[in-house]
Formats: structure tokens, C-alpha cells, sequence
């Protein structure tokens, strides 16, 4: 495992959250079942989703997480006081959580830029959400900066870094 992805699990463990391998079968089951507290990760080719409640990551070794899904998932457990599914729940009121957490697992900034290629966002003063991908660098720049700035104001990152709000 790399690094980014140890540093990742100890941070789940130390807020309190467990991380289970389950066999594919099993996983499956959860998916179709789809129990009302499970949330598998959309926009991934991994198989890997959430118990919000239980903060429970399930995954298999079947195709490997990457950091930056991993990240995600964790913003929705630990920097957002809703569940996935809610309709209160805003994802990108933890964008520069995910961020700020990428930079500090060493996460190449460049490459979770990359793997969020396809997130919506919205531009301060913009007409309208657009793709990521979409932006020069420094739209990037200034989205960046708003979100981190919102998160802090959230109280999900604190003296530049991101911690857990539950
Ligand atoms: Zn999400």
C-alpha cells in the first residue's frame, strides 16, 4: 500500500472509524440490498461504499481504491454532519476539506485535481456549475480558495488542517 493510503487509514481509525474487507459476494449484497444506511461510492470503478452512521468503510480487494475516492467518502463521513443520501447534504461544503487532506497525505495535488475531473462545481459570481476539468488553473485556484475558506468557516479545517467534525 502507499503511503498517502496508510496515512489515510490511520486518520480513519484515529476519528473513530473502521475500516472492513469484505469478499465481493458480501459486497454485492449490499449493494442490491441497498439498506437505507449503506452508500456505495459512485464514480468509482472500486468496490466501496459507506455505513454513515457507523462511520464503516467496506471494501474489497477486487479493484484497488484510489486515495483520492477514499478521500471523499471520508469527507462525507467525518466533515459532514449529514448522510450521503440527505437531501440537507452539500458535498461541496467539503470539497476543500478533501483538498487540504489530499495535500497533507501527500496526495500530488495535481493528480486528485485530475481524479475529480468530473465534480460540478460552482465559480464565486458564475453563471453556473461546469465540470472541474473545466477550469484554468486559476479558477482552480479560486474555487480552491473559496471552498478551504468556507471549511473553515464550517469548522472542518482548523489551522490549515482538516479534522473531524463527528
Ligand atoms: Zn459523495
Amino acid at each position: 500500500m502507499n503511503e498517502p493510503m496508510q496515512r489515510l487509514f490511520a486518520m480513519i481509525e484515529g476519528w473513530g472509524g473502521k475500516l472492513e474487507r469484505v469478499n465481493y459476494v458480501t459486497y454485492a449484497e449490499f449493494v442490491r440490498a441497498r439498506p437505507l444506511s449503506f452508500a456505495p461510492a459512485p464514480f468509482t470503478s472500486a468496490d466501496f461504499g459507506i455505513f454513515w452512521k457507523d462511520k464503516l468503510f467496506v471494501y474489497t480487494d477486487r479493484v484497488a481504491i484510489r486515495p483520492s475516492e477514499l478521500i471523499h467518502e471520508m469527507g462525507h463521513v467525518f466533515a459532514c454532519l449529514t448522510p450521503p443520501r440527505d437531501l440537507d447534504t452539500e458535498e461541496v461544503d467539503f470539497l476543500g476539506w478533501e483538498y487540504v487532506l489530499a495535500c497533507a497525505v501527500g496526495v500530488d495535488p495535481v493528480v486528485w485535481r485530475r481524479d475529480n475531473d468530473q465534480y460540478m462545481v460552482t465559480l464565486p459570481q458564475s453563471d453556473g456549475p461546469v465540470e472541474m476539468q473545466a477550469l484554468n488553473d486559476s479558477e482552480f485556484a479560486i474555487l480552491m480558495a473559496d471552498r478551504v475558506f468556507a471549511a473553515e468557516k464550517f469548522g472542518t479545517i482548523i489551522n490549515g488542517l482538516p479534522v473531524a467534525i463527528r
